[in-house]
């Protein structure tokens, strides 16, 4: 034995226990001890690997081939060393006698290898395919998901393994050619995106990374790819992309996509000089359906109408819903103004008539507003604003289409415009009149026919413009409405009047017990939180639910939604009496009488304006009206009373109250008061203009 050889060398008895080792081996598997007679080579290694040797070593013993076995060594400062014993049996004349043997330091060998393995447990985690091929294409590497993914099978040669080569021809098919070639590239990593079917038969989208390691020569030595599956991502952005651009209802173009398609059509248009046109469909009284058939029809009604868009339309042309029952038409390549509204009437025929749904018959129809990309509308903007410029202006004629009695198409003009602007100025002028007072009030009153005495007293809105003058409701009241601003006004309308009512009983000017009258529109009584306002502000005056009436057109009775319906009877719940404004006026529907539950009917003036007449001119309507109301157990008001005659006249057909210049005209509040004193104080009898 020599003590100094650098390889640690020992010599054991037949049974592998220690007889003799030099410096070295002490340093390496004893810890620098003592040899001590009789122990096993690995009696400093960790318990349960001391248990294994021992097993290996049973195993073997008796078989004089050489012995091998490792194990782990904790060395004093807390790492451990690893050991390999490589022993051979000495012989005497085929016998066993004992064991020489060597050991040496395999720590960084041993270490190299578990590393090796931990790479290759994380790589069999990892949810990316990881193959290796070599340079002539064998597959050296696949991770679990390469197999489950790609279906590759390293046991297999690459002869057999036709996903392997479908999977390599796929990247090479996709792999710039000086990836392919050997020599110096610039560069030996590819990142990019594969179409692949996967084992299943299914396509598949990859995002591949390809990295080709090379010999110093610059041929390749191996390949190693990445791949990632982003086929259902690509599906996931595919579908939120769609769900962005589309209508989930009937799966056409949504307003998005509609003005990105027109902003397209309008730079084309640039270009080639081709006119674009859209068309703006609404259809008419689709809440009508909602209400009386429901909601779900309505939807039923949307997605029929949709079809029939697209079917009126040329594949070039982009049908879109851009919201509720709105629909637009792009047509490209529409020589004129004519042919664009030859277009919209005959895309209006294909959506106007009847639709069966659910065994119900439904009337449709539809307004349509038409414009046209000329330089008027649109020079000096880029294509996206002329696009939201030019779908506007197909509104705003659509608007136009409405107001001239729906059901037909109107081409976008100059004057529309003009109109158009005049509106939106006057609704912001109207926001700030609200604000800084220039809004008024009238008052009229109203008699009862017989006793001649002033029951009830109706408030009248007016403005004063600062420059146009005093505008009575009719001017501005739909612009209030539209947008939304009625709410507010009518708050303010309710909590003025009350004031002044109080202001005059209190001074004796009026009976404590007389009502006032307010005019209420059918989107102030859809506004669900009407009711509560109203008894909030009546409470706060100290007035009585039973001292207001809330008059309504003659078109809420006849368009009365479930939501109406809900406000009108809260407020007879609260007292509150309801009168049908302006009777007879036009859409009188007798029958809507019966489930509407009003208190008092205001004939139309339009219809007292005959009553009385001297020639005997007589009055059917206004009696008729008069009889129905009392049989359904509602009071007659008659309105716009000028004269004696008319007066006598309603007298004797019945009518409960009266209300015009004969008894009253509209006065400002201070005025009203006026008169009111004069009449109580029996000074003058009620007259005309008094
Ligand atoms: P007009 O003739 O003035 O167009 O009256 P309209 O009843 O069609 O009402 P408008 O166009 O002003 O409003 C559209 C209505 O369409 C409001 C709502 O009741 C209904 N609506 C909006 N979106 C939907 C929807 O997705 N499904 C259904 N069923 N109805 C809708
Ligand atoms: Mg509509």
């Amino acid at each position: 034995m020599t003590a100094s050889l650098p390889v640690g060398v020992f010599e054991t008895d037949t049974d592998f226990r220690l007889l003799a080792a030099n410096d070295a081996f002490r340093d390496l598997a004893l810890g620098g001890g003592p040899v001590v007679q009789g122990t096993a080579p690995w009696s400093h290694a960790v318990p349960h690997v001391r248990t294994e040797c021992e097993r290996a070593w049973l195993a073997h013993s008796g078989d004089p081939a050489s012995f091998t076995c490792e194990f782990p060594v904790p060395s004093p400062d807390g790492s451990t060393v690893w050991v390999r014993l490589n022993s051979a049996a000495r012989l005497d004349g085929g016998r066993i006698i004992g064991w020489v043997g060597s050991a040496v330091d395999v720590t960084p060998v041993v270490e190299q290898s578990s590393l090796s393995d931990q790479l290759v447990g994380l790589l069999d985690v990892s949810g990316d395919a990881v193959v290796v091929f070599d340079r002539v294409g064998s597959l050296t590497f696949a991770n679990d998901t390469a197999r489950s993914l790609l279906g590759v099978d390293p046991t297999r040669t690459v002869a057999d393994d036709i996903a392997a080569r479908t999977y390599m021809q796929a990247v090479r098919d996709q792999l710039p050619r000086f990836m392919l070639e050997t020599g110096a590239a610039a560069t030996n990593r590819w990142e990019g995106e594969i179409a692949f079917r996967s084992p299943d038969g299914l396509p598949r989208t990859l995002t591949v990374i390809v990295q080709v390691v090379r010999e110093s020569d610059g041929t390749v030595h191996h390949w190693a790819t990445i791949a990632r599956d982003i086929t259902e991502e690509r599906q996931a952005r595919a579908e939120l992309d769609r769900l962005a651009t589309h209508d989930a209802l009937t799966g056409l173009p949504n307003r998005v996509l509609f003005l990105r398609k027109t902003t397209e059509a309008l730079e084309r248009a640039g270009t080639t000089g081709a006119n674009v046109a859209v068309l703006f469909i609404d259809l008419d009284k689709l809440k009508h359906v909602n209400d009386t058939i429901g909601h779900a029809v309505g939807d039923q009604l949307i997605v029929s109408i949709a079809r029939r868009l697209a079917s009126a339309t040329r594949p070039s042309d982009t049908v879109a819903r851009i919201s509720g029952d709105e629909f637009v038409v792009l047509c490209e390549g529409v020589l004129d103004e004519h042919v664009a509204l030859d277009v919209a009437e005959r895309v209006r025929t294909s959506i106007t008539g009847q639709v069966v749904l659910q065994g119900i018959e439904i009337e449709t129809g539809a307004s349509i507003g038409v414009a046209l990309a000329t330089d008027d509308l649109l020079t000096g903007r880029s294509a996206a604003d002329a696009a939201v410029t030019l779908l506007h202006a197909a509104d705003t004629a659509m608007y136009k289409a409405k107001q001239r009695g729906r059901g037909r198409s109107e081409l976008y003009s100059e004057q529309m415009r003009a109109a158009a602007r005049e509106r939106v100025q006057l609704s912001a002028e109207l926001e700030r009149a609200l604000a800084g007072g220039e809004l008024d009030l009238v008052y009229q009153p109203i008699e009862l026919a017989h006793a001649g005495r002033v029951s009830a007293v109706e408030a009248f809105l007016r403005w004063n413009h600062p420059v146009r003058g005093q505008l009575s409701p009719a001017s501005f009241l739909e612009l209030a409405d539209e947008s939304g601003l009625i709410g507010p006004i009518g708050d303010w309308v309710l909590d003025r009047a009350c004031r002044d009512i109080g202001a005059w009983a209190a001074a004796g000017l009026v009976d404590p017990a007389v009502s006032l009258h307010v005019n209420v529109s059918r989107r102030q009584l859809a506004d669900t939180s009407f009711v509560d306002r109203t008894v909030a502000t009546l409470r706060a005056n100290g007035m009585d639910g039973a001292r207001l009436v809330c008059e309504t057109g003659e078109a809420t009775l006849v368009d009365a939604n479930p939501a109406i319906l809900r406000t009108v009877n809260a407020l007879k719940r609260a007292g509150v009496r309801i009168a049908v404004d302006d009777f007879g006026s036009g859409y009188s529907s007798l029958a809507s009488l019966r489930t509407f539950p009003a208190d008092i009917l205001k004939i139309d003036g339009t219809l007292v304006r005959d009553v009385g007449r001297v020639d005997g001119g007589d009055d059917p309507m206004v009696r008729s009206i008069i009889q129905l109301a009392h049989s359904l157990e509602l009071s007659v008001c008659a309105e716009w009373v000028t004269s004696d005659d008319q007066l006598q006249r309603l007298r004797v057909l019945g009518c409960d109250l009266v209300q015009g210049n004969r008894i009253g005209a509209a006065a400002t509040a201070d005025e009203f008061a006026r008169r009111m004193g004069v009449r109580r104080s029996g000074e003058v009898p009620s007259g005309p203009g008094n």
